[in-house]
C-alpha cells in the first residue's frame, strides 16, 4: 500500500480519552490581557484570587435597628421593654463617633458599622420608639437577645488572604462580585484563542449564492463558528475550500501561521476526494491521529504544526457537531487556563430504543427531560451523522458503549450536557 492508502485505511484507532489527552498535551496556554470588569462577564480569569483584605472589614449590622449593649437587655420582654438613651443616628456608609456605653443605644441602618461598646442589634421590630419633641430620644427594647446577634464580625464572610478564585475560572455573576469587592477595576484575563474554520468540499456553496444542482450551502462552517462562540474562542470562518490539495493545504498552512487553532470540517474519511487526508500524507507537521473510537466522526484527525493545533473533523454535519463538542470545546477551554476541560457524565433513563449496536462507542446527539424527578434522555430526531435538522434539538451527548445488541427504552445511560 502506498503512505496514502496507508493513511486511509491503515489507521490506528486511539480512544476518545486518548486523542483528547494528546490534544492537551500540545495545548498552548493563551496569553493574557487586561479588560475592564464591566466587560469581563463569560471571560476566563487568568490569575489566582486571594482576599487582599477581611470581608466585612467592620462589624456590619445585618439588619435595621439598634446598636445596644446584650447585658443592658437581658430583662427586655415584651411586656418589660427596656427603656434605652438613642446617642446617634448611624446610615449605611458613614463611621459611629460615639462608644455605646451603658444604658445607651445607637439607631443602626442596615449594612453600618457596629458602634464599639455594642454587641447585638435589636431589630427595629422589637422595639418601640419614643419622640421626645419630635427628637427621637429613647427606645424601648422589648426583646433580649444575646452577644452577637445581627452583627457580621470581621471577616464574619471572608477572612484575609483565603483562596477565592482559580487561574482558568470563568467569570460569572459570582466571580464578577467578588472581583468587584476586591477592587478589580480591570481584571487579567486569558485572550480568547482565535480559531480558523475552515469547510471543505466542492459541493459546498457560500451561504449568500443560489442553489445549484447537486450542491449544498456551507452550514458547518456556521454551526462550528457558533461553537467556538460558545465555547469562549473568537471564531474566523473561513470560505469555503474546494477538494483542492494544493489550495486546502495552502490555506491551511497560512491560518495555521496566524490563528491559535485551526478547525477544518470534511475530507477525513476513505473517499477519492477526502482532501485533508492527502493534505496529511505531505504534511510538514505531525500527525497525531487519525482515528478515534467513536460514532459519529471515526475518521477524526489532530495534527500539530509548528506548535499550533489542527482539528479536522468529519464533514457529516451531526460528527461535526459531536467531534467540535468532544475535542474542541475542552482544548479551548485547555486553552483559557481552565483545569477541569471535560464535561462529568451523569446517569440517565434511555427514553427510546436504540437498535443500532456498534464497534465503537457512540455518542448520540440526545435531548434530555425530566419525569417525576428522574432525568430521561432520548436521540433528538434521527441519529444519523448526515441529518443536520436535529442538531437545534440536542442538549446532550449520549453516550452508548460498544458492542451489544442495541438499547432498549428504560435502559440506564451515561449523558454529557452540551
Ligand atoms: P466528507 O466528510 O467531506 O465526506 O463530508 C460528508 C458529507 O457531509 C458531505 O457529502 C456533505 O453532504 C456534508 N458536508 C460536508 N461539509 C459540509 C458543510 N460544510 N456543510 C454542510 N454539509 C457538509
Ligand atoms: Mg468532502
Amino acid at each position: 500500500m502506498s503512505s496514502d492508502n496507508n493513511l486511509k485505511f491503515g489507521r490506528n484507532v486511539i480512544t476518545v480519552e486518548e486523542a483528547r489527552a494528546s490534544l492537551r498535551e500540545h495545548a498552548a496556554l493563551m496569553v493574557t490581557e487586561s479588560i475592564p470588569l464591566a466587560s469581563s462577564f463569560g471571560r476566563s480569569l487568568a490569575v489566582d484570587v486571594h482576599a487582599e483584605h477581611p470581608v466585612p472589614h467592620f462589624r456590619r449590622s445585618g439588619v435595621d435597628g439598634y446598636a445596644v449593649r446584650s447585658e443592658d437587655i437581658r430583662q427586655a420582654g415584651w411586656d418589660t421593654p427596656v427603656t434605652l438613651t438613642v446617642i446617634e443616628r448611624i446610615p449605611s456608609g458613614t463611621v459611629p463617633q460615639y462608644r455605646v456605653g451603658s444604658g445607651n443605644a445607637s439607631r443602626i441602618m442596615t449594612g453600618a458599622p457596629v458602634p464599639d461598646g455594642a454587641d447585638t442589634v435589636v431589630m427595629l421590630e422589637m422595639t418601640d420608639s419614643l419622640t421626645d419633641k419630635g427628637q427621637l430620644n429613647f427606645v424601648k427594647v422589648k426583646k433580649a437577645l444575646p452577644a452577637g446577634s445581627n452583627i457580621t464580625p470581621i471577616a464574619g464572610e471572608i477572612a484575609n488572604g483565603d483562596f477565592l478564585l482559580e487561574r482558568g475560572s470563568l467569570i460569572g455573576p459570582g466571580e464578577a462580585a467578588l472581583l468587584a469587592t476586591f477592587g478589580y477595576n480591570e481584571v487579567p484575563v486569558y485572550r480568547k484563542p482565535q480559531v480558523a474554520i475552515f469547510s471543505t468540499g466542492s459541493e459546498l456553496l457560500n451561504v449568500q449564492d443560489d442553489l445549484v444542482p447537486g450542491r449544498i450551502r456551507n452550514s458547518n462552517g456556521y454551526m462550528l463558528a457558533a461553537q467556538v462562540e460558545a465555547a469562549g474562542g473568537l471564531a474566523q470562518l473561513m470560505p469555503p475550500l474546494s477538494d483542492d490539495v494544493k489550495q486546502v493545504r495552502a490555506a491551511l498552512e497560512e491560518a495555521l501561521g496566524q490563528a491559535d487553532l485551526v478547525v477544518t470540517s470534511g475530507g477525513v474519511s476513505v473517499g477519492d476526494y477526502d482532501v485533508l487526508v492527502d493534505v496529511f500524507g505531505r504534511f510538514e507537521g505531525d500527525l497525531l491521529f487519525n482515528k478515534v473510537a467513536m460514532r459519529p466522526g471515526t475518521p477524526t484527525s489532530g495534527a500539530l504544526w509548528k506548535g499550533r493545533l489542527l482539528l479536522a473533523l468529519s464533514g457529516n454535519p451531526g460528527a461535526s457537531f459531536v467531534g467540535f463538542e468532544l475535542f474542541v470545546k475542552p482544548l479551548i477551554k485547555v486553552m483559557l487556563g481552565c483545569s477541569t476541560p471535560y464535561p462529568e457524565p451523569v446517569s440517565a433513563s434511555l427514553d427510546a430504543d436504540y437498535d443500532k449496536a456498534s464497534a465503537y462507542p457512540r455518542y448520540v446527539r440526545g435531548t434530555k427531560h425530566v419525569v417525576n424527578g428522574c432525568l430521561w434522555a432520548r436521540p433528538a430526531g434521527i441519529d444519523k451523522s448526515s441529518i443536520m435538522v436535529s442538531i437545534k434539538d440536542a442538549d446532550c451527548l449520549i453516550w452508548l458503549p460498544a458492542g451489544g445488541q442495541g438499547f432498549q427504552r428504560g435502559d440506564r445511560v451515561l449523558i454529557y450536557s452540551i
